[in-house]
């Protein structure tokens, strides 16, 4: 059986040593977030996430989701677990108070959620979706839609769904067809097909809401000519309770590889009425409000299942004995050494352990950010968390669940074949690790984002919003005692700036040269902000090592980090700066 247990001390450094978590309860509407009460909701969600939730991820993947008849039947333990959830206010953390919410900032909130992933990322998708379609009626919807929706997506009782993707269309939603048609009522008909939509139907809710993108009857054609809709499973009467169904049925759902808990289904839409939000053809704005929340989110998908796997790994690689420390032996008393004592499982272990705290303190400066955004009272600090957010949304996406998929592979190499047959649970995070680099935008899609669309943006200022604190912190440490941090920081950091005028000089007479560098950067730039990461954990840990086993570790895993996963920048440098060409010359009846 598998093991977890919520990392909080790591949690509670990110936090409070890291960013500082004061600083936060001092934003407008943070005021009750003290510290203190930062850190009794991470016990509280450690509680709930190792005690209901973890139990359940086995169980959710062996006897995946039911579909007879439309009607679709969660996991043994789900509905139990999803009522414990509400009751315990989780579905209310990030919401507003006004709708019924507990208007948690997103610094806690975010560490929140990676329990949730790490326990039981299937189970995580309901609430994580109805999240995602509050946010974007509560930015986007009229008053009525709020007051009509919001409160029971806030508590729990209503979910909510994302239906963007159809048989023909996913990255490419231009050529989506689902049709609205205005009635005389105010309200559209809507009629079409949707794919793939996750939490599209279950039995943990009364209500479901689906956030629908159709097309109106005159709308031009591609991605301007997309509106959204809210559809309710069942109609909301004009005193709140349920009438009678709407004309959405699920007619199938996915046998897939992961995620097996969530029921990915298929929808059809007859003349099911639904209701604007925002305004015509603007669709993909409002939509886009859910899916960088959800983009973030599949970010912390990719770090949560790593931290579990890691976990397991480094329990079974001390306990599991096979051959002899290549230094002599180790472990007189039995017949062989633990497999700890090889390098190269201690490689695979510091490779995951590196990247997760890495990830898990990037994540922490992103929450951070959007907590600025949202709250705070100063233009000028909102407007450089929005180009910060918009920036890291995309390596964030896909940086951490590459490297989710990359850990929970290494985690099961360190279990040998024990880890690939079912028993010790290793298998299925890699494959519940694998659909988070292709939902919410295919993560080429995401690196396609940051170099096409966000370096170039207000002449490259968003960059600038992460280089900045970088250099700052480079000129301000030039002492001896972090130069082991700071000199290979430096030259990632050259590396990265010498690609991005390579990809902008070469991109403006070739597009082909953004495509073909682009995978590369996302990954360049992602290993740079890590590097910054563990250069700035380095300094916080330096003076307080001596005598303390955690500290020590920072400071270990972060000289790790650099000398044996930073260099890698590179190596990525020159794979960009050799260009298009061997990709695009290639004939496409060769392949
Ligand atoms: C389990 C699961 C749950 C999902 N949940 C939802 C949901 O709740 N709601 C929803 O609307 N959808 C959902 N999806 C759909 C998901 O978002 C899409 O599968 C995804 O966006 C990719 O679309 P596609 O599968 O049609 O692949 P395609 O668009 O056909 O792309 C195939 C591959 O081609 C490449 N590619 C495509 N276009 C480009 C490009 N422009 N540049 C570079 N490379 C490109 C990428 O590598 C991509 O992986 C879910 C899918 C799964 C499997």
């Amino acid at each position: 059986m598998p093991i977890y247990k919520a990392p909080l001390e790591d949690m509670r450094f990110v936090l409070h040593e890291l960013y500082d978590s004061k600083t936060i309860a001092e934003l407008p509407g943070c005021e009750d977030f003290t510290p203190e009460l930062m850190d009794s909701v991470l016990e509280e969600a450690a509680k709930f996430t190792q005690e209901v939730l973890f139990p359940l991820n086995q169980v959710g993947d062996l006897e995946g989701c039911t579909y007879e008849n439309g009607v679709v039947r969660t996991p043994t333990g789900f509905k139990e677990a999803y009522k414990g959830f509400c009751e315990g206010g989780w579905t209310a953390m990030g919401s507003s108070p006004e709708f019924g919410g507990q208007g948690m900032p997103v610094a806690p909130a975010m560490l929140v959620e990676e329990m949730l992933c790490s326990s039981n990322v299937a189970f995580g998708l309901y609430p994580g979706l109805t999240h995602g379609a509050y946010l974007s009626i509560y930015h986007h919807g009229s008053e009525e839609q709020k007051q009509t929706y919001l409160p029971n997506m806030v508590s729990g009782k209503w979910s909510g769904t994302m239906c963007l993707t159809e048989a023909h269309c996913g990255t490419d939603l231009g050529m989506l067809r689902t049709k609205a048609v205005p009635n005389a009522d105010g309200s559209y008909s809507i009629t079409g097909a949707k794919i793939f939509i996750s939490a599209g139907e279950h039995d943990l809710t009364e209500n479901i809401i689906h956030l629908v993108l159709a097309r109106l009857p005159d709308a031009p054609s591609g991605v301007k000519g997309i509106s959204l809709f809210v559809v309710p499973k069942f109609m909301v009467k004009d005193d709140g309770s349920l009438g009678q169904r709407n004309g959405v049925q699920c007619t199938s759902i996915e046998h897939k590889m992961g995620i097996k808990g969530s029921a990915t289904c298929s929808l059809a839409f007859e003349d099911a009425k639904g209701w604007m939000i925002g305004e015509p053809n603007k669709g993909m704005r409002a939509m886009f409000t859910m899916m960088n929340t959800e983009r973030l989110s599949v970010g912390i998908q990719g770090l949560g299942v790593a931290e579990v796997a890691y976990q397991n790994a480094a329990n079974y690689a001390r306990e599991r004995i096979q051959g002899r420390s290549l230094t002599g032996v180790k472990n007189p008393g039995k017949p062989a050494d633990p497999i700890i004592v090889h390098p190269d499982v201690r490689r695979m272990l510091l490779t995951m352990r590196a990247y997760i705290e890495g990830c898990r303190a990037l994540s922490g400066w992103v929450a951070r950010e959007i907590d600025i955004l949202q709250r705070s009272t100063s233009e000028d600090a909102k407007l450089i968390s929005d180009d910060f957010t918009a920036l890291l949304t995309p390596v964030v996406k896909a940086f951490f669940t590459d490297l989710g998929f990359e850990i929970t592979s290494s985690a099961l190499q360190c279990y040998g074949g024990h880890g690939y047959v079912r028993d010790h649970g290793m298998e299925q995070y890699v494959r519940d690790a694998r659909i988070s680099m292709i939902y919410e935008g295919a993560n080429g899609v995401q690196a396609l984002d940051l170099v096409g669309r966000k370096l170039p943006q207000d002449g490259g200022r968003l960059l600038t919003r992460f280089l900045d604190p970088v250099l700052e912190f480079i000129d301000a440490n030039g002492d001896a005692e972090m130069a082991p941090f700071i000199e290979p920081l430096q030259t990632a950091l050259e590396h990265l700036q010498i690609a991005t005028g390579y990809i902008m000089e070469a991109g403006m007479s070739n597009h082909d040269e953004i495509g073909a560098a682009s995978v590369d950067y996302l990954r360049l730039f992602g290993l740079v902000a890590l590097g910054f990461m563990w250069a700035r954990m380095a300094k916080i840990a330096l003076p307080k090592a001596a005598g303390s086993e955690f500290y020590t570790a920072k400071i270990g895993t972060a000289k790790f980090y650099m000398q044996r996963l930073l260099p890698q920048t590179g190596a990525l440098l020159s794979a960009i700066q050799s260009g298009s060409e061997t990709m695009m010359e290639f004939a496409a009846e060769a392949f």
